[in-house]
């Protein structure tokens, strides 16, 4: 007998009709003999529809009487759900996020959970009893007792807690759509259903992953080893496993605010190739990883950065055994990127450097709190560390330092984000064992699951885990910022990222240039990242008022691009990766504006009406459309 618990979302129990073969669902389940708990949305556009009704009465509602508004819809569903039980003769009572104890934080319309009671519910279960609660809803217990709610699509979150807080055996979300897709289908009708992903790579696909399912469900279920499934309310299918590595014995206090990051990474076993001022045309980046490639060279991080003129630099790390053999195929294609009618000119220099080290920070909980890198790099400026690379990625944040400074570095951030050493001795890799996320972490857990349902299945299709990409997200939402002239010393990357935080600004993708200038006696170097477009304007406004103060150029914005990233736990270690999604863009002439990767994603800023045409070639690449369409629904 295992214990469940199930998400219905708004469609799932959009009218009478649908609640009823949800009670029928519910009922089997029970029939089967399991325990469940069930978590439902608000039927169909309810949430809409208050917040119109709302919006029609004030401009600016007060956040409390919007929670106070909003938690009514659950609260219907869980009342019309348990009678639906009730009538098939299945005993079930319906409870409010109050009712069960879902204890968040004071902080109206997106509280976060800190702590489940589960004795309610627990008593309920044990006297025979399906418990239906209300989604996205919980209270605060500071000073007097609050409705509060998660924030939009938090029904997912409340489910997983719920799972987590009662280590059920599994959560299963059933919604609207079959599972999670290889990529958007509205934009490529090939996308193919995948039977399981990893959390990490979920989370690295949060653009489109995120209709889906809540980003915060999928962190909840990382760090707590929640199996969670994602399956269609309309069928038997069995839709698509979310999986991710044993749990680490996780305190159940303060659930969801509890420590950002979870490991502090290192890497010094690593080399630098930098290919500078190369023309900035498609198929440059196509070339030299094709070449690296054939090679069988394997690359770790690679990052271009934006283009000064026309021209760019990019760069890569190898590990340091094969840096001569990077060296060397570098040096090989540098003549042909130079131009004919100039040949001596300085165009595609090779620089190379020996002596450094990866330092990263990983965990789930870094989406949407920007405060985390600029925590990181305001750490290594405290610690006199300068940052030569930076690589971020949803999950985890990578820069690259002097390898003489390593020590300090993680030793700094290991107080900092207080992560114990783990017994890892200076040199070589530490805690990289954690980077397991790589292969296979998604067998691991799905011994864990219970073999009574869907789950004996799912192991049979982790065969899928062969092929290195899972999915391919494209992002139309992103703006570039470019600051040029940047001083290239410690704390200038912690007070730009610092600053950004503090307005609130999540910044993705941070590229630093290669090139390196002195001006007034300052060494200098651009720095670019990408933020979501609607804070493009306002982020540039504010980092140029900084500018003179502390003393950086021009700060650039450019909101006419598109962001398409690969991810998949299996790339590790595959060197042709890269190579082959350069290669799909070069073939369509796309040209790559930026690059930025991290262990398991690979992204590239195109130029905007480009995205969508990257985007399919990219997923034909790969070999990951299918046969069968998938009908969106509307
Ligand atoms: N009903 C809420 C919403 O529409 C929460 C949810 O469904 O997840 O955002
Ligand atoms: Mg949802």
């Amino acid at each position: 007998m295992a214990l469940i618990v199930q998400k219905y979302g708004g469609t799932s129990v959009g009218s009478v009709e649908r609640i009823q073969a949800v009670a029928q669902r519910v009922y089997k389940t029970v029939k089967a003999g399991n325990s469940l708990v069930v978590v439902v949305s608000a039927m169909g556009k309810t949430t809409d529809g208050l917040v119109k009704l709302a919006n029609e009465i004030s401009s600016n509602p007060n956040r409390r009487e919007m929670d106070m508004l909003l938690s009514t819809g659950e609260q219907v569903t869980i009342a019309l759900l348990s009678m639906a039980l009730q009538e098939l003769g299945q005993p079930a009572i319906s409870m409010t996020g109050a009712q069960v104890g879902i204890v968040t934080e004071a902080e109206h319309s997106r509280a976060r959970i800190l702590h489940i009671e589960t004795t309610r519910l627990t008593r309920h279960i044990n006297a025979g009893k399906v418990v239906v609660v209300a989604g996205f809803q919980g209270t605060s217990n500071a000073g007097e007792m609050e409705i509060t709610t998660l924030g939009r699509g938090g029904s997912d979150t409340s489910a997983v807690a719920i799972a987590a807080a009662l280590q059920a055996n599994f959560c299963e979300i059933y919604t609207d759509v079959p599972g999670i897709l290889t990529t958007d289908p509205r934009l490529v009708a090939e996308a193919q259903l995948m039977d399981a992903i990893t959390c990490d790579e979920m989370l690295e696909l949060a653009s489109l992953g995120a209709k889906v399912l809540h980003p915060r469900a999928v962190e909840i279920a990382r760090n707590y080893g929640v199996p969670l499934v994602v399956r269609s309310s309309w069928t038997d299918a069995p839709g698509t496993w979310v999986t991710s590595a044993k749990p680490q014995g996780r305190s159940l206090i303060n659930l969801e605010i509890a420590r950002p990051v979870d490991a502090v990474e290192f890497d010094t076993d690593q080399a630098k190739v930098a290919l500078l001022r190369v023309p900035d045309k498609p198929g440059v980046a196509a070339r030299l990883f094709g070449e690296i490639c054939r090679q069988k060279i394997d690359v770790d991080l690679i990052i271009q950065s934006v283009h000064e003129g026309n021209s760019n630099d990019i760069a890569f790390t190898v590990t340091a055994p094969i840096l001569k053999r990077a060296e060397a195929v570098a040096a090989a294609i540098a003549p042909a990127l130079r131009s004919p009618s100039n040949p001596k000119s300085d165009e595609a220099e090779v620089m190379v450097e020996h002596n450094i080290a990866k330092v990263s920070i990983a965990g789930a909980g870094m989406i949407g709190r920007p405060g985390v890198a600029a925590k990181m790099f305001a750490t290594l400026a405290e610690a006199g560390v300068n940052i030569q690379m930076i690589s971020t990625s949803e999950v985890k944040v990578s820069c690259v330092v002097d390898a003489t400074e390593c020590d300090r570095a993680v030793n700094a951030l290991r107080s900092a984000f207080e992560i114990e050493a783990g017994g890892q001795g200076a040199g070589g890799r530490g805690e990289a064992g954690e980077a397991g996320e790589a292969e296979g972490a998604g067998e691991d857990k799905l011994i864990l699951l219970s073999p009574s349902l869907p789950s004996t299945d799912a192991i049979n299709r982790v065969s899928l885990y062969s092929s290195a990409v899972r999915g391919v997200a494209l992002d139309l939402n992103q703006a570039r910022l470019a600051i040029r002239q940047l001083p290239d010393r410690p704390g200038m990357a912690a007070k730009l990222f610092g600053l950004l935080a503090q307005h609130n600004i999540s910044v993705d993708m941070i590229i630093q240039s290669q090139r390196c200038r002195v001006i007034d006696g300052v060494p200098r170097r651009d720095i670019a990242f990408t933020v979501s477009r609607i804070d493009g304007e306002s982020a540039k406004e504010m980092l140029t008022q900084v500018a003179a103060e502390l003393g950086w150029g021009e700060v650039v914005l450019d909101s006419a691009i598109a962001k398409v990233s690969i991810v998949g736990a299996g790339m590790v270690g595959q060197p042709g990766v890269a190579a082959k999604m350069f290669g799909a863009l070069a073939e369509h002439q796309i040209n790559i504006q930026m690059i930025a990767t991290s262990e398991i994603k690979i992204s590239c800023v195109v130029a905007q009406e480009q995205g969508v045409k990257a985007l399919q070639v990219i997923h034909a690449a790969f070999g990951l459309a299918g046969s069968e369409k998938f009908v969106v629904p509307a």
